[in-house]
């Protein structure tokens, strides 16, 4: 893409009601614009990146077998009377009438609806297990909307939902999420710590919130900092490794406000190991056996003839929360670098634009051609601006590599960099390699 062709609304000045800098750099580049309290457009910047993250998310998720599919954002109160937290979910709930005065609802999550399409649908244990997702909007009229999108009221959501007939074959499925979750924070280069949540009715430890460490996170995070060095790549996709991994990281300390207890932090961990920190919640998985398929009366034939409630997860992910907490991570000292699996572009070329400087732009074109043969999704600065203006713009975008055409280049050798390291001069041989690598 040319960079003069794009809807890209760069702002000069820091936004003044942005306090955390992931909202700061996307209204600066124009990745989201507020339409109101709470509620974004995603303009094309913003969208190309969340996309990337939905489809690693969804990758992982079909790793495991889960299956993808797509329910509805408005639902019918019915479900939700019958499960009992229509009243309960209070104002976080945004209730619509329609013409015929029937009560609605703008979906803040699915568990009473995939419940009521399960129920309709699976009979016997024979189809079980089973495991079901989708990524949609869903709606929660917060009391305090802040940060962007990383607590909006409209917000990208991946819920999962596993169907098992016993405890033991649901804690399966729970780990096979666990182990997929820490699969795609791992794409997206992020360390994302699970921490033992709030538990579900069978007690143990089957919940767990996904954490990333940042100063700017609203969770407050009290961990073992061994934790932290658990080699995720040794586990393998076995149910016995699966198992291993959940309880492996279940033996550090490892929690968030809720669950927090001075005393218990203080004999579980040696002062010098004690971690008290801030964290961004990225995801939330959860066990709560018959929970919804009691009350909804989601039954199925056990082997031994009786009917049994179908035990149940739930597992959700931000989506677009994630676009806010990569920012977050990687936005340091003025400069952005987007993780290669979810950069906007894989590499933008800055050419030096100017009167005395013709062969720059030509260069520039020819390279740009080569490259998008090669399907390399790249940019090309053809703004008529001086280097300085373009690096500092550069530097909010955030690709993580750059070709600069200008005077330092030669005959068949361009200087070459990575966001954060010193250039290179390289031939268009090897700059494909490095970006592809
Ligand atoms: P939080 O504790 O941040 O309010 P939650 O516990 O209500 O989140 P879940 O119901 O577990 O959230 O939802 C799953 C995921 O959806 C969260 O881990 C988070 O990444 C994302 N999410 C939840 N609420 C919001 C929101 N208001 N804005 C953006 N993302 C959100
Ligand atoms: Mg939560």
């Amino acid at each position: 893409m040319l960079l003069s062709k794009i809807f890209l609304p760069l702002t000069k000045d820091l936004p003044t009601d942005a306090k955390i800098k992931s909202h700061q750099l996307m209204l600066r580049v124009g990745m989201i614009k507020q339409s109101s309290a709470g509620i974004y457009s995603w303009l094309p910047l913003g969208f190309k990146v969340m996309k990337k993250i939905e489809n690693i998310v969804r990758q992982e998720q079909n790793n495991i077998s889960a299956q993808e599919m797509l329910m509805p954002t408005i639902q019918s109160a019915d479900i939700w009377k019958e499960s009992g937290r229509y009243n309960e979910y209070g104002d976080e709930m945004l209730r619509i009438k329609d013409r015929q005065g029937r009560e609605m609802l703008y979906g803040p999550t699915n568990e009473e609806l995939i419940t009521e399409i399960f129920r309709s649908s699976i009979k016997s244990y024979k189809s079980l297990p089973q495991m079901l997702y989708h990524i949609q909007w869903k709606f929660r009229d917060e009391v305090r909307p802040r940060f962007g999108i990383m607590r909006c009221r409209e917000f990208y959501m991946k819920d999962a939902y596993s169907f098992d007939i016993s405890d033991e074959e649901a804690k399966k499925s729970y780990n096979k999420m666990f182990y997929s979750y820490l699969k795609i924070f791992s794409k997206l280069k992020l360390k994302a710590i699970p921490m033992a949540a709030d538990t579900g009715p069978i007690g143990g430890e089957l919940s767990h919130e996904f954490i990333i460490l940042a100063d700017t996170g609203e969770s407050n995070v009290y961990a073992d900092k061994k934790i932290f060095e658990i080699n995720t790549n040794k586990y393998d996709s076995s149910e016995k490794s699966l198992e291993k991994m959940r309880n492996d990281f279940s033996s550090f300390y490892a929690v968030t406000d809720e669950k927090f207890n001075k005393s218990d932090f203080d004999t579980k961990v040696k002062k010098d190991d004690q971690i008290s920190t801030k964290g961004i919640e990225v995801g939330h998985i959860f066990y709560f056996g018959d929970k919804y398929s009691k009350p909804l009366n989601c039954l199925v034939d056990h082997q031994e003839g009786k009917k049994v409630a179908v035990k149940m997860g739930s597992y959700g992910i931000g989506v677009s929360r994630l676009v806010g907490a990569l920012i977050e991570v990687n936005f340091q000292n003025n400069v952005m670098k987007w993780p290669k699996s979810v950069s906007p572009y894989d590499v933008v070329i800055i050419p030096n634009i100017n009167k005395n400087d013709q062969k720059s732009f030509e260069i520039a074109i020819k390279i740009y051609k080569d490259l998008k043969k090669q399907k390399i999704d790249v940019l090309l600065d053809d703004v008529d601006e001086n280097m300085s203006a373009k690096f500092k713009k550069h530097d909010l975008i955030g690709v993580p590599y750059q070709i600069i055409i200008g005077s330092r280049s030669e005959e068949n050798r361009f200087e070459f960099k990575e966001v954060g390291e010193n250039s290179i001069l390289l031939n268009l041989e090897e700059i494909k390699e490095k970006i592809k690598n």
